[in-house]
């Protein structure tokens, strides 16, 4: 079959095969770029393949392109890269691997076209464009990859036992590429993902991350997460999450079972948002559920507490993920900690102070909560889903009023911890942090107003009732 090369790619391909012809190296582009462009998928990061010196064919390409783009050399690695058009081209020879049990970094030695098609990871990977001119624009297809793109299908080239076992981040490759693709993984494939999954832990966490954040950033994670699950591959990278997986019954009552009613929430939410961390906190709401799980007679099933211990636990599961931990950890720990506040704003009577306290502690975060908490509506009878749709509609309502009223987004009270300890003559102490939390609650509250004059008088009464005397004379106020 003959790739259909369009318009962009024809000049660069010419360079490329008239160079390669010059310097004697039969030359490919192969891998993830020919998949993406047989499947219409945007391909940004072009690899090519030589029979000879990957780094001499990028140089001398570079000379013959203008403006001459640099050459990024990475000699360890045979590999050169260079920019041109906005795509990312990668260089290098041919190659064949050998494998050490103890790492996925493997011996490399000069090799064929074939030998460097036998170690690529699934065979819709290892098609390869011809740039030669005998047969400039034939697909090279070893494996049957190019029905097996038509069949939606993954699949090792080689066994797949070996190919797990050889570099074990292939099993989340697998199952990454199932995720975005929607593809199906191939019965001995995932027979070889569950049993060869141990040799996970010879990948280092950041690779196994990166992974899964792209099957998070997938259209429907859930399928990703299902087959870490059944393949065993979560319980060893992810535990926590594996935990929620399970349904205890006692006295006739059963719970949810938390983590497909999770793989739900995920998926709802990913309809509405391609925020990363957003979908983490879908990911984490009820990550403390198992640890919090009792059973009351009286009321069935309950897991009182899991916002807060599920927030205390996002730091410990990000720090083992290697995911940041910097604002956004921070960000989906808020989110985490808050997800059950709308849903107790939609009983009745709700009054503008637990408005205004939601307001102020969910601050630029409270468009997301809400499509966290839109999210985690996963009732199987519509006509409770358009209940408690309607519900949220009008805590946002409520929201918006007091929000334009109050101007309580991102709200700091007027009186901070300096101004108390001037005003009574204070040293860092805990009357200092009762009186701070007195004017913020009362403001909060409704009792006093939101602005200094009427923060300061009430201030100063709290501090008296503490047996404290202000140092400045009464009406010196500022
Ligand atoms: P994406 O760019 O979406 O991550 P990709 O398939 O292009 O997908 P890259 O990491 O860019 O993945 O790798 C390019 C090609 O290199 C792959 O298509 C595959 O042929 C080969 N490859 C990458 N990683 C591996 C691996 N761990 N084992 C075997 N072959 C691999
Ligand atoms: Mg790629």
């Amino acid at each position: 079959m003959i790739f259909s090369i369009q318009p962009h790619e024809r000049e660069i391909f010419r360079l490329i095969s008239q160079t390669a012809a010059e310097l004697g190296y039969p030359a490919y582009v192969v891998g993830g770029y020919v998949r993406d462009r047989l499947l219409a998928r945007p391909s940004k990061d072009m690899d090519i393949v030589c029979v000879g010196n990957g780094i001499h064919l990028a140089q001398e390409l570079a000379t013959r392109l203008h403006p001459m783009p640099r050459v990024a050399v990475y000699q360890r690695f045979g590999t050169a890269m260079l920019r041109w058009n906005d795509i990312e081209i990668e260089f290098v020879g041919a190659r064949r691997e050998s494998y050490r049990h103890d790492s996925r970094k493997p011996t490399v030695v000069d090799g064929t076209l074939e030998d460097d098609q036998n170690r690529r990871d699934f065979t819709i990977n290892a098609l390869a464009v011809s740039l030669n001119a005998q047969d400039f624009g034939t697909i090279i297809d070893p494996f049957n990859g190019l029905q097996h793109l038509k069949e939606k299908i993954i699949k090792t080239p080689l066994e797949p036992g070996r190919t797990f076992s050889d570099d074990p981040l292939r099993m989340m490759r697998a199952i990454r590429f199932a995720t975005q693709l929607d593809f199906a993984i191939a019965p001995e494939t995932l027979q070889a993902i569950a049993e060869y999954r141990d040799r996970i832990r010879i990948v280092s966490m950041e690779r196994v991350t990166i992974e899964l954040n792209k099957i998070i950033e997938s259209r429907q994670p859930s399928t990703g997460f299902k087959l870490l699950f059944n393949t065993g591959l979560l319980q060893l990278i992810f535990p926590e999450m594996a935990a929620l997986h399970g349904v205890e019954k006692r006295q006739g009552k059963a719970h949810k079972d938390n983590f497909y009613h999770t793989l739900q929430v995920l998926d709802n939410l990913c309809r509405t948002t391609s925020n990363l961390w957003l979908r983490w906190s879908a990911i984490l709401h009820d990550i403390a559920k198992p640890a919090t799980k009792r059973f009351e007679p009286e009321h069935g099933w309950t897991f009182h507490g899991h916002e807060v211990l599920g927030a205390a636990m996002v730091p410990r599961i990000f720090a083992r993920l290697k995911l940041p931990l910097d604002h956004k950890m921070k960000y989906v720990q808020k989110l985490v900690l808050l997800h059950l506040r709308p849903i107790s704003l939609t009983k009745e009577n709700i009054t503008d102070s637990a408005i205004r306290r939601l307001l102020v502690d969910a601050g630029d975060d409270l468009e997301d909560l809400m499509l966290l908490c839109q999210a985690d509506i996963t009732s199987k009878n519509p006509q409770k889903v358009q209940r408690y749709l309607e519900n949220y509609e009008m805590v946002k309502e409520r929201l918006a009023e007091v929000e334009a009223k109050d101007h309580l987004r991102n709200w700091q009270p007027p009186i901070t911890g300096e101004i108390i300890m001037e005003a009574f003559g204070l040293q860092p102490s805990r009357e200092v942090g009762i009186i701070k939390t007195a004017v913020r609650e009362a403001i909060l509250d409704g009792k006093v107003e939101n602005n200094l004059e009427a923060a300061y008088a009430y201030m100063l009464e709290q501090g008296k009732a503490l047996g404290l005397a202000p140092v400045n004379e009464p009406g010196n106020n500022p």
